[in-house]
Formats: C-alpha cells, sequence, structure tokens
C-alpha cells in the first residue's frame, strides 16, 4: 500500500471502516456466514474480488464467530494473462489459495462468433467449475465481489431487457442445491471500493485480456445510473432501498401474491377484526 500523508491516511481509514461495516450488516442482515463455515472467495483479480477477499480477512479476526477463507482464482488462459501475479500476492497475504486452470478462452472463441459478447458463456464456463471445486474442498459458502452497483444494474437489465423484476441476490442457493452463494460486499459502494483498490495498489489483471468488448447493454445501464445519481443524487440509495422494500401486492405477478383470493382474505380479515372487538367487548 502507497505511503498517505496524515490527513489521506485519516480518509482511507474512514473509507475502510465503512466498507467493513457494510460488509459486516450485510453478512449479519442476510445471515452469511455462520460459526465453521469454510468461505471460499472466488479471486478474478479485479478490484471487487481484492476487496472482497480483504475485508473478509479483516473481518475473521474480529468475528463473533469463527471462519475459514479459502481464495481460488480461476485461470481462464486468456492470452496474456499474467499467471505469476496472484500466486505471488496470496502468498505475501498468508491466505490459503488454489489456482485452477482450465481454457474456457478456447471454449468460447469456437463457440461464439467473432464480434459477438462473449462474457455470457465465459462466466457460465466459469461458475460451473469454480461451484464444482467449491464442492470438491468442501466450501460451504462461495463468496463473490459483487457489490451495490452490480445488484441495480443487474435490476435494470432485467427490466429492460429480460423482462422480469429481478436483480441479483446478496445470498442465494445455487440450482442443484450444492452451493450457496453470497455477496457480502452487496451493501458497498463500487465508487468506495474503486477508491479503496488503487490506495491498496492491489495488482489488478484486467478481465478483457481476451478480446471481448464489455457487455454493452451493461456498460449502456451504468452509465445511466452514473447519469442519475450527478443530476439527484441519493438516487441509487433509493433505489437500493427499494429491493429491500417490495410489496408484491402493488406488482402483477400471481405467483407471489394470492389475487384470485382477495375475497376469501377479505372474509377472514373481517372475520378477525370481528372477533378482535368481541373480546375488547367482553374485556371491557
Ligand atoms: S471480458 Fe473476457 S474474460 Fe472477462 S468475462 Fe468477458 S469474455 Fe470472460
Amino acid at each position: 500500500m502507497q505511503e498517505l500523508l496524515p490527513k489521506a491516511r485519516k480518509e482511507f481509514n474512514k473509507l475502510q471502516k465503512r466498507l467493513r461495516r457494510e460488509t459486516g450488516q450485510a453478512i449479519a442482515d442476510f445471515n452469511m456466514i455462520q460459526d465453521g463455515d469454510k468461505v471460499m472467495v472466488c479471486l478474478s483479480g479485479g478490484k471487487d474480488s481484492y476487496t472482497l477477499l480483504h475485508i473478509l480477512m479483516g473481518l475473521q479476526k474480529s468475528a463473533p464467530v469463527h471462519f475459514d477463507l479459502v481464495a481460488v482464482n480461476l485461470d481462464q488462459k486468456q492470452p496474456g494473462f499474467p499467471e505469476h501475479v496472484l500466486p505471488n500476492y496470496l502468498e505475501q497475504l498468508g491466505v490459503p489459495y488454489y489456482i485452477l486452470e482450465k481454457d474456457t478462452y478456447s471454449i468460447v472463441k469456437e463457440k461464439i462468433p467473432e464480434g459477438k459478447t462473449t462474457c455470457g458463456l465465459c462466466s457460465r464456463l466459469r461458475r460451473g467449475t469454480l461451484y464444482g471445486f467449491a464442492e470438491e474442498i468442501g466450501a460451504t459458502k462461495i463468496a463473490l465481489g459483487h457489490h451495490r452497483d452490480d445488484l441495480l444494474e443487474t435490476l435494470f437489465l432485467n427490466l429492460f431487457f429480460g423482462g422480469s423484476l429481478k436483480a441479483m441476490p446478496p445470498k442465494l442457493l445455487s440450482d442443484d442445491l450444492k452451493n450457496i452463494l453470497i455477496r457480502p460486499l452487496a451493501y458497498c459502494r463500487e465508487r468506495d471500493i474503486a477508491e479503496f483498490a488503487t490506495l491498496m495498489e492491489f495488482p489488478i489483471i484486467p478481465c478483457n485480456l481476451c478480446g471481448s468488448q464489455e457487455n454493452l447493454q451493461r456498460q449502456v445501464i451504468k452509465e445511466m445510473l452514473q447519469d442519475w445519481e450527478k443530476r439527484f443524487p441519493g438516487r441509487i440509495e433509493t433505489m437500493f432501498n427499494a429491493l429491500q422494500n417490495v410489496a408484491p401486492s402493488q406488482l402483477a405477478d400471481t405467483r407471489i401474491f394470492d389475487f384470485a383470493g382477495l375475497e376469501a382474505q377479505r372474509e377472514k380479515a373481517l372475520s378477525n377484526r370481528i372477533n378482535l372487538l368481541d373480546a375488547l367487548v367482553t374485556e371491557a
């Protein structure tokens, strides 16, 4: 980490404290980590996953429960991937780690036509390998570095392009029921994480070594959200609060709210109210 002047050091400490507090809060709110958990931290070499590992290592020392951490990186064989960077860093850090090797780059290149976005298939292949490995090493949780802005971007991506009202949950059971995924940075702002990563001088490995353009739709949404935030400060905060304040009866999904049974619900509510009134009159 770079040498900081006292004022900058104070700011850095504040930033670190905020990231720790928000991460601790998300872990508590969603009961993400329990006593005895073995948490596999997926490390891509990007700012988010480095920050996640760093913050979790800090919390591990002060947490009221005992949990183990293991860092795992998947070398997907993109040309120019600097193989030595992560092992060197993790050795210095003294955290148990594994580097897996799987040439998903060739599969992606073979399957996706030139000029099309490759990130979807690439991430699916990465997920498959990492989930399988978590099982192999007995990891009880898989921690991912997604943050608050990722969650909101996914919400709008699904809303605008996917026709569904869903984001990226802070905690998720995988479809095959084998893994529980956690996103401890779910309450943290991307801006804070980026600043923290710069000050910490993490050895960032870019994700676009494969030559893929960044997912264009996500980029458009990101810029839209940033623009809103600039023009209406606090809007991101408000939108994130909305994710935690959902009213199924005010939407239109018959799978999550029993619109067909409203009449029966009214009868039940009315009879409960009458019973309550009777009890109050008797008591008086
Ligand atoms: S940028 Fe390349 S390596 Fe990163 S997710 Fe997309 S396809 Fe995969």
